[in-house]
Protein backbone atom coordinates (compact mmCIF):
# COMPACT_ATOMS: atom_id res chain seq x y z
CA UNK A 1 0.00 0.00 0.00
CA UNK A 2 1.52 3.35 -1.20
CA UNK A 3 0.25 5.93 1.25
CA UNK A 4 2.28 9.29 2.32
CA UNK A 5 0.28 9.70 5.69
CA UNK A 6 0.45 12.84 7.81
CA UNK A 7 0.99 12.17 11.44
CA UNK A 8 -1.36 14.68 13.02
CA UNK A 9 -3.51 13.14 15.23
CA UNK A 10 -6.80 15.80 16.00
CA UNK A 11 -4.21 18.63 16.44
CA UNK A 12 -6.65 21.40 16.13
CA UNK A 13 -10.24 21.97 17.43
CA UNK A 14 -9.23 19.94 20.04
CA UNK A 15 -11.12 21.42 22.92
CA UNK A 16 -14.20 20.24 22.24
CA UNK A 17 -12.84 16.81 22.14
CA UNK A 18 -10.96 16.72 25.53
CA UNK A 19 -12.17 15.22 28.68
CA UNK A 20 -11.94 17.27 31.76
CA UNK A 21 -8.40 17.67 31.35
CA UNK A 22 -7.10 19.53 34.11
CA UNK A 23 -9.13 17.18 36.82
CA UNK A 24 -8.02 14.07 35.13
CA UNK A 25 -4.12 15.07 34.71
CA UNK A 26 -2.88 18.09 36.72
CA UNK A 27 -0.37 20.31 35.24
CA UNK A 28 -1.14 19.69 31.71
CA UNK A 29 -4.28 21.23 31.16
CA UNK A 30 -5.56 22.36 27.62
CA UNK A 31 -2.72 24.95 26.88
CA UNK A 32 -0.17 23.07 27.31
CA UNK A 33 -2.43 20.52 25.32
CA UNK A 34 -2.03 23.14 22.67
CA UNK A 35 1.04 23.93 23.15
CA UNK A 36 2.09 20.68 22.30
CA UNK A 37 0.17 20.45 19.48
CA UNK A 38 2.08 23.17 17.50
CA UNK A 39 4.61 21.46 17.04
CA UNK A 40 3.80 18.70 15.69
CA UNK A 41 2.00 19.19 12.25
CA UNK A 42 4.70 19.18 9.88
CA UNK A 43 7.21 18.25 11.89
CA UNK A 44 5.69 14.63 11.46
CA UNK A 45 4.95 15.39 7.65
CA UNK A 46 8.32 15.48 7.44
CA UNK A 47 8.51 12.17 8.37
CA UNK A 48 5.73 10.52 6.95
CA UNK A 49 7.24 9.74 3.79
CA UNK A 50 7.43 5.95 4.82
CA UNK A 51 4.81 3.30 4.16
CA UNK A 52 4.21 0.01 4.88
CA UNK A 53 6.51 -1.25 2.26
CA UNK A 54 9.64 0.58 3.59
CA UNK A 55 9.10 -0.48 7.18
CA UNK A 56 8.75 -4.05 5.92
CA UNK A 57 12.29 -3.51 3.70
CA UNK A 58 13.73 -2.09 7.50
CA UNK A 59 16.80 -3.61 7.57
CA UNK A 60 16.71 -4.31 11.18
CA UNK A 61 13.85 -7.24 10.35
CA UNK A 62 14.56 -10.12 10.55
CA UNK A 63 12.88 -12.99 8.47
CA UNK A 64 10.86 -14.56 11.77
CA UNK A 65 9.52 -11.16 12.32
CA UNK A 66 8.43 -10.61 8.15
CA UNK A 67 6.88 -13.78 8.74
CA UNK A 68 4.82 -13.05 11.84
CA UNK A 69 3.80 -9.78 10.15
CA UNK A 70 3.00 -11.23 6.92
CA UNK A 71 0.72 -14.19 9.01
CA UNK A 72 -0.89 -10.96 11.33
CA UNK A 73 -1.03 -8.74 8.53
CA UNK A 74 -3.69 -11.72 6.79
CA UNK A 75 -6.39 -9.83 9.22
CA UNK A 76 -7.21 -6.49 7.50
CA UNK A 77 -6.57 -7.25 3.89
CA UNK A 78 -4.83 -4.81 1.85
CA UNK A 79 -2.82 -3.46 4.78
CA UNK A 80 0.34 -5.92 4.20
CA UNK A 81 2.67 -3.82 7.26
CA UNK A 82 4.33 -5.29 9.96
CA UNK A 83 1.52 -6.59 12.83
CA UNK A 84 2.97 -7.78 15.36
CA UNK A 85 5.28 -5.13 16.71
CA UNK A 86 5.83 -7.16 19.96
CA UNK A 87 6.22 -10.78 18.96
CA UNK A 88 5.02 -13.37 21.94
CA UNK A 89 3.53 -10.38 23.53
CA UNK A 90 1.07 -9.19 21.30
CA UNK A 91 -3.07 -9.42 22.82
CA UNK A 92 -5.37 -9.40 19.47
CA UNK A 93 -8.88 -8.37 19.65
CA UNK A 94 -10.91 -8.90 16.46
CA UNK A 95 -13.70 -6.27 15.64
CA UNK A 96 -16.31 -6.85 13.11
CA UNK A 97 -14.34 -5.66 10.58
CA UNK A 98 -11.01 -4.37 12.64
CA UNK A 99 -8.09 -5.73 14.18
CA UNK A 100 -6.56 -4.36 17.19
CA UNK A 101 -2.89 -5.52 18.84
CA UNK A 102 -1.92 -3.76 22.06
CA UNK A 103 1.09 -4.73 24.18
CA UNK A 104 0.20 -4.08 27.55
CA UNK A 105 -2.86 -3.21 27.50
CA UNK A 106 -6.12 -3.78 28.94
CA UNK A 107 -8.38 -6.33 27.36
CA UNK A 108 -11.43 -4.10 28.24
CA UNK A 109 -9.29 -0.95 26.53
CA UNK A 110 -8.66 -3.17 23.47
CA UNK A 111 -12.40 -4.40 23.28
CA UNK A 112 -13.69 -0.90 23.17
CA UNK A 113 -10.99 0.34 20.80
CA UNK A 114 -11.93 -2.73 18.44
CA UNK A 115 -16.03 -1.49 18.76
CA UNK A 116 -14.45 2.33 18.05
CA UNK A 117 -12.34 1.35 15.03
CA UNK A 118 -15.48 -0.64 13.61
CA UNK A 119 -17.77 2.24 13.68
CA UNK A 120 -14.52 4.82 12.57
CA UNK A 121 -14.37 2.05 9.94
CA UNK A 122 -17.76 2.35 8.61
CA UNK A 123 -18.04 5.92 8.62
CA UNK A 124 -15.08 5.95 6.58
CA UNK A 125 -16.10 3.39 4.61
CA UNK A 126 -19.61 5.49 3.49
CA UNK A 127 -18.03 8.12 2.55
CA UNK A 128 -15.24 6.59 0.48
CA UNK A 129 -17.72 3.76 -1.08
CA UNK A 130 -14.79 1.67 -0.16
CA UNK A 131 -14.30 -1.28 1.89
CA UNK A 132 -11.87 -0.04 5.26
CA UNK A 133 -11.00 -2.55 7.60
CA UNK A 134 -9.12 -0.59 10.56
CA UNK A 135 -5.41 -2.04 11.95
CA UNK A 136 -5.14 -0.07 15.28
CA UNK A 137 -2.02 -0.47 17.43
CA UNK A 138 -1.81 -0.08 20.80
CA UNK A 139 1.52 0.16 21.89
CA UNK A 140 2.33 0.73 26.11
CA UNK A 141 3.26 4.22 26.59
CA UNK A 142 4.16 7.08 23.89
CA UNK A 143 7.47 6.83 23.77
CA UNK A 144 6.53 3.24 22.59
CA UNK A 145 3.59 4.73 20.29
CA UNK A 146 7.39 6.96 19.02
CA UNK A 147 9.69 4.05 18.48
CA UNK A 148 6.41 2.18 16.89
CA UNK A 149 5.99 5.07 14.15
CA UNK A 150 9.91 5.89 14.23
CA UNK A 151 9.51 9.68 15.16
CA UNK A 152 11.44 11.63 17.57
CA UNK A 153 8.20 12.62 19.80
CA UNK A 154 4.29 12.22 19.58
CA UNK A 155 3.86 14.82 22.57
CA UNK A 156 0.17 16.11 21.74
CA UNK A 157 -0.82 13.11 19.67
CA UNK A 158 -3.83 11.21 20.19
CA UNK A 159 -3.26 8.73 17.43
CA UNK A 160 -1.18 9.18 13.94
CA UNK A 161 -1.52 6.86 10.58
CA UNK A 162 1.44 4.98 9.80
CA UNK A 163 1.33 2.90 6.77
CA UNK A 164 -1.59 0.81 6.35
CA UNK A 165 -2.33 1.21 10.43
CA UNK A 166 -3.44 3.66 13.09
CA UNK A 167 -0.85 3.79 16.01
CA UNK A 168 -2.86 5.02 19.29
CA UNK A 169 -0.95 6.98 21.79
CA UNK A 170 -2.33 5.57 24.82
CA UNK A 171 -1.89 8.23 27.24
CA UNK A 172 -2.83 11.29 25.19
CA UNK A 173 -5.99 9.01 23.48
CA UNK A 174 -7.00 8.59 26.80
CA UNK A 175 -7.11 11.88 27.85
CA UNK A 176 -9.76 12.64 24.85
CA UNK A 177 -14.01 12.54 25.05
CA UNK A 178 -15.59 9.55 23.38
CA UNK A 179 -16.36 11.68 20.70
CA UNK A 180 -13.06 12.97 20.61
CA UNK A 181 -11.87 9.50 20.12
CA UNK A 182 -13.77 8.70 17.41
CA UNK A 183 -12.80 11.71 15.51
CA UNK A 184 -9.02 10.86 16.28
CA UNK A 185 -9.67 7.30 14.78
CA UNK A 186 -11.91 8.10 11.93
CA UNK A 187 -9.32 11.14 10.66
CA UNK A 188 -6.39 8.68 11.09
CA UNK A 189 -8.18 5.87 9.43
CA UNK A 190 -9.38 8.52 6.35
CA UNK A 191 -5.46 9.07 5.84
CA UNK A 192 -4.79 5.41 5.93
CA UNK A 193 -7.66 4.54 3.13
CA UNK A 194 -7.63 7.25 1.31
CA UNK A 195 -3.91 8.34 1.19
CA UNK A 196 -2.23 11.93 1.48
CA UNK A 197 0.30 11.81 -1.43
CA UNK A 198 0.67 14.51 -3.86
CA UNK A 199 -1.81 16.87 -2.35
CA UNK A 200 -1.77 19.52 -0.47
CA UNK A 201 -2.15 19.55 3.44
CA UNK A 202 -5.57 21.42 3.50
CA UNK A 203 -6.59 19.18 1.19
CA UNK A 204 -6.34 16.08 2.96
CA UNK A 205 -6.33 16.99 6.54
CA UNK A 206 -9.68 19.25 5.58
CA UNK A 207 -10.92 15.54 3.76
CA UNK A 208 -9.83 13.68 6.84
CA UNK A 209 -11.61 15.96 9.10
CA UNK A 210 -14.66 16.11 6.94
CA UNK A 211 -15.09 12.22 7.05
CA UNK A 212 -14.09 12.49 10.88
CA UNK A 213 -16.89 15.33 11.77
CA UNK A 214 -19.38 14.25 9.47
CA UNK A 215 -21.23 12.19 12.04
CA UNK A 216 -20.17 13.37 15.15
CA UNK A 217 -22.67 15.61 16.21
CA UNK A 218 -20.58 18.38 16.89
CA UNK A 219 -21.70 22.42 15.94
CA UNK A 220 -19.31 23.85 13.58
CA UNK A 221 -18.88 26.90 15.57
CA UNK A 222 -18.02 24.43 18.32
CA UNK A 223 -15.60 22.23 16.53
CA UNK A 224 -14.12 25.36 15.09
CA UNK A 225 -13.80 27.88 17.89
CA UNK A 226 -10.28 29.05 17.19
CA UNK A 227 -11.46 29.88 13.74
CA UNK A 228 -15.29 31.31 15.30
CA UNK A 229 -13.24 33.92 17.64
CA UNK A 230 -10.83 35.06 14.58
CA UNK A 231 -14.19 35.41 12.08
CA UNK A 232 -16.31 37.02 14.82
CA UNK A 233 -13.60 39.46 15.47
CA UNK A 234 -13.58 40.83 11.67
CA UNK A 235 -10.39 38.37 10.56
CA UNK A 236 -12.08 36.32 7.99
CA UNK A 237 -9.17 34.20 6.33
CA UNK A 238 -8.47 35.67 2.76
CA UNK A 239 -6.85 32.26 1.33
CA UNK A 240 -6.60 28.72 1.87
CA UNK A 241 -3.74 27.85 4.06
CA UNK A 242 -0.59 27.11 2.31
CA UNK A 243 1.87 24.24 3.49
CA UNK A 244 3.80 26.98 5.71
CA UNK A 245 0.80 27.33 7.60
CA UNK A 246 0.53 23.96 8.89
CA UNK A 247 3.94 24.01 9.99
CA UNK A 248 5.31 23.49 13.99
CA UNK A 249 4.99 26.75 16.00
CA UNK A 250 2.09 28.73 13.67
CA UNK A 251 0.06 30.01 16.51
CA UNK A 252 -2.45 29.64 14.45
CA UNK A 253 -2.40 25.64 13.94
CA UNK A 254 -6.07 24.71 15.52
CA UNK A 255 -7.55 27.55 12.86
CA UNK A 256 -6.04 26.69 9.97
CA UNK A 257 -6.87 23.23 10.10
CA UNK A 258 -9.99 24.55 10.56
CA UNK A 259 -10.30 26.46 7.72
CA UNK A 260 -8.59 22.98 5.53
CA UNK A 261 -12.08 21.57 7.59
CA UNK A 262 -14.36 24.08 6.64
CA UNK A 263 -13.31 24.01 2.73
CA UNK A 264 -13.63 20.79 2.35
CA UNK A 265 -17.42 20.59 4.10
CA UNK A 266 -18.43 23.71 1.67
CA UNK A 267 -17.91 21.64 -1.41
CA UNK A 268 -19.01 18.61 -0.24
CA UNK A 269 -22.35 20.97 0.70
CA UNK A 270 -22.21 23.00 -2.75
CA UNK A 271 -21.63 19.98 -4.96
CA UNK A 272 -22.09 17.13 -3.16
CA UNK A 273 -20.23 14.68 -0.83
CA UNK A 274 -19.35 12.81 -3.84
CA UNK A 275 -17.99 15.51 -5.69
CA UNK A 276 -15.37 16.08 -2.92
CA UNK A 277 -14.22 11.97 -2.71
CA UNK A 278 -13.98 12.17 -6.42
CA UNK A 279 -12.28 15.54 -6.75
CA UNK A 280 -9.64 14.00 -4.06
CA UNK A 281 -8.81 10.72 -5.79
CA UNK A 282 -8.44 13.28 -8.78
CA UNK A 283 -5.93 15.32 -6.93
CA UNK A 284 -4.32 12.27 -6.35
CA UNK A 285 -4.04 11.52 -9.40
CA UNK A 286 -2.93 14.38 -11.50
CA UNK A 287 -2.83 17.41 -8.45
CA UNK A 288 -4.92 19.69 -6.34
CA UNK A 289 -4.89 22.32 -9.32
CA UNK A 290 -5.84 20.11 -12.20
CA UNK A 291 -8.47 18.03 -10.34
CA UNK A 292 -10.05 21.57 -8.92
CA UNK A 293 -10.41 23.15 -12.38
CA UNK A 294 -11.96 20.01 -13.94
CA UNK A 295 -14.13 20.30 -11.47
CA UNK A 296 -15.25 23.52 -11.92
CA UNK A 297 -13.78 24.90 -8.80
CA UNK A 298 -10.65 26.93 -9.96
CA UNK A 299 -9.18 28.11 -6.84
CA UNK A 300 -10.06 31.82 -7.11
CA UNK A 301 -13.89 30.33 -7.32
CA UNK A 302 -13.24 27.88 -4.20
CA UNK A 303 -11.80 30.56 -2.34
CA UNK A 304 -14.50 33.13 -2.81
CA UNK A 305 -17.01 30.41 -1.97
CA UNK A 306 -15.70 29.51 0.62
CA UNK A 307 -14.77 32.65 2.63
CA UNK A 308 -18.70 33.14 2.38
CA UNK A 309 -19.04 29.87 3.74
CA UNK A 310 -16.30 30.23 6.67
CA UNK A 311 -18.78 34.02 7.35
CA UNK A 312 -21.77 31.97 7.41
CA UNK A 313 -20.91 29.47 9.88
CA UNK A 314 -19.07 31.25 12.13
CA UNK A 315 -19.69 34.36 12.09
ZN1 LIG B 1 -4.30 14.43 9.67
Amino acid sequence: MSVRVSRRAVLAGVAPLLALAAASAPGRDGGAFQGAADRTGAGFQGAADRTGAGLQNAPDRGDAARQSARTAAAGPPGTDVAAEPWPGETRTVRGARSLVLGHRAAPALLRDLARRADAAGARVSAVLRTPVRPLVLVPDSSAEAARLARVAGVEGLAALADGGRVIVVPETFGRLTDVGRDVVLAHELTHVAAGTGGLPPWLYEGFADYVAYRDAGLAVPVAAAELAAEVRAGRTPRRLPGAADFAPGSSRLAAVYQEAWLACRFIAEWRGEQTLVRLYRDARTRGAARALAAAGLPTARLTAGWRAYVREKLA
